[in-house]
């Protein structure tokens, strides 16, 4: 991705810059042929020549670029399982996932770790994006997806004769594990996206209570993905999936919603960050009914939403790393309302919003293995920020309005905001 050539100041607004630390009043940003020089006190800045690019924050806040732990561009605001992989071709997938990284860029997210992609749209879409060719965020790919037979994804019976293979391996023993592994290596990804548990979305047979592989099957994934630069997460809601996950090795756990003491040990203990996606379990108690869920994947939800709670809570306090993000692009959930999970963990987790933030950059940038170089405001990091009209400490609530983002910038380019639109604006 092309880098800013010249100098941009951002000033006159409050500084926050990700790692936690209290907000910087009367800040000034300064960033040197896209790579920030100086982020701190105006007073304090050092004397530059003329910049090229002036962003008056107008009061406002400025933010790192937000990082999206746990995106789904091939997930179009689908409301059930067979609009994945069933009722659409490749073709239209990639254009609608074109379109869904561009929302996410606009909504100021500048960085994003895949959560599980169709066919290997994630890879070319990474690739695109880092060419300049669309606008996104900056990826870390994840392809296809692997589960155990019988499990949550394997939910196409078998007298339809239809397989999965755009979404999900369907795997029956380490060795079929394995190989799925190495078929993902020669794709290009970078996180191998398992299913180790279930989910309250299939009350039935795969609940979020259930396993869906098994601890051999996740070791094999694990040996087979180190053994080739990969690193491994899954969707672990059950404790004992949680602590299969923890002991076969995985580097991050998606939702952690069941976590006893064991399991919160071994994540401290190994450094495994976790990536909580529980806003979706709201949205879901909260708008399911107008979208057909049943009372049964409702009551799941809840008691998802409370273990994933009180999960956050723990982990949090204990010091662990999380990013924030997860399951937008479901008909409840869609694209472009991914700031909707700073809130939440806001209102309802009862996170402060230095916390919130930290886990909505930093955090993030730390699951993608890029926080040496984004995900906070630091000196010698890619200038990569948002610009936001209004106090974001007093209302966390304002990022979820594209109308408030002033500026967002990677690389110190200004690619979105309302600056963007506004030719002469800045
Ligand atoms: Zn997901």
């Amino acid at each position: 991705m092309k880098l800013a050539s010249g100098t941009t100041l951002i000033r006159n607004g409050q500084l926050i810059d990700g790692t936690g630390a209290a907000p910087i009043a009367d800040a000034a940003l300064l960033i040197k042929d896209g790579i920030i020089a100086y982020a701190g006190p105006a007073a304090d800045a050092p004397a530059t020549e003329a910049p090229t690019q002036i962003i008056d924050a107008q009061g406002g806040s400025i933010l790192p670029g937000l990082v999206e732990a746990h995106i789904h561009l091939t997930y179009f605001n689908v409301t059930e399982l067979q609009d994945l992989d069933i009722k659409y071709p490749v073709e239209y997938v990639t254009l609608q996932s074109a379109v869904n990284a561009r929302t996410a860029l606009e909504c100021g997210y500048t960085s994003a770790r895949s959560g599980g992609c169709l066919h290997n749209i994630d890879v070319w879409m990474k690739k695109a994006i880092e060419e300049d060719m669309i606008l996104g965020p900056r990826l870390s790919a994840s392809g296809r997806e692997i589960c155990g037979a019988g499990g949550l994804m394997d939910w196409n019976p078998d007298y339809r004769k239809i397989g999965m293979e755009g979404i999900v391996f369907i795997v029956n023993g380490p060795d079929q594990a394995r190989s799925a592994v190495r078929k993902l290596v020669k794709d290009g990804i970078e996180w191998v996206k398992t299913y180790p548990t279930g989910d309250a979305a299939s009350p039935d047979i795969n609940d979020h209570h259930t396993l869906c592989m098994t601890f051999e099957e996740m070791h094999a994934v694990v040996a087979t993905a180190h053994n080739h630069g990969l690193k491994v997460t899954g969707h672990c809601r059950a404790t004992e999936g949680i602590r299969n996950a923890l002991k076969a090795g995985y580097d991050c756990i998606e939702h952690g919603t069941f976590m006893d003491d064991e399991c919160l040990d071994l994540m401290l203990k190994r450094g495994v960050p976790m990536c909580p996606g529980l806003g979706f379990e709201l949205w879901s108690v909260q708008r399911g009914r107008e979208f057909g869920l049943s009372q049964r994947v409702i009551d799941g939800h809840q008691e998802t939403l409370e273990g994933g709670v009180e999960s956050c809570r723990r982990v949090l306090k204990a010091g662990g790393v999380m990013g924030l993000g997860g399951d937008y692009g479901f008909g409840w959930t869609p694209h472009g309302t991914y700031a909707q999970e700073l809130t939440f963990f806001v209102n309802h987790v009862g996170f402060s919003v230095l916390d919130t933030l930290k886990c909505a950059t930093l955090g993030g940038a730390k699951i993608m293995g890029r926080d040496h170089e984004l995900g906070s405001l630091e000196k010698g990091k890619l200038g990569d920020v948002l610009v936001v009209k209004g106090d974001v400490m007093r209302d966390i609530s304002l990022l979820e309005n594209r109308n408030h983002l002033m500026a967002v910038l990677q690389g110190g380019i200004l690619k979105a905001g309302t600056l963007a639109h506004n030719a002469g604006g800045i």
